[in-house]
């Protein structure tokens, strides 16, 4: 097993409005382009796909507006919101 921490994305859906209502933020957002939707009980979730080519620049959790992405290990500094 690698010694290097794998980023995880974790979604809130309780809190996630969808990307249809927040008009996709944190796809538009990721530098790498690696979020994708899946539909789940008519709500668009985000997924990642390639979770490896993650940037950990933490754009997707400090820009979503309902705060439902948690990106760990945390940002340097602590969150940024
Ligand atoms: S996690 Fe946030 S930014 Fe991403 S689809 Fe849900 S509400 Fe929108």
């Amino acid at each position: 097993m690698s010694e290097e921490m794998q980023v995880q994305f974790i979604v809130d859906k309780t809190t996630c409005m969808g990307a249809d209502e927040c008009g996709s933020v944190c796809a538009t957002i990721c530098p790498p382009d690696i979020i994708v939707y899946e539909e789940e009980n008519g709500k668009k979730f985000p997924v990642v796909t390639e979770i490896e080519l993650c940037m950990k620049d933490h754009g997707c959790q400090n820009n979503c507006p309902v705060k439902a992405i948690t990106i760990l290990p945390p940002q340097e500094g602590g969150r940024d919101y």
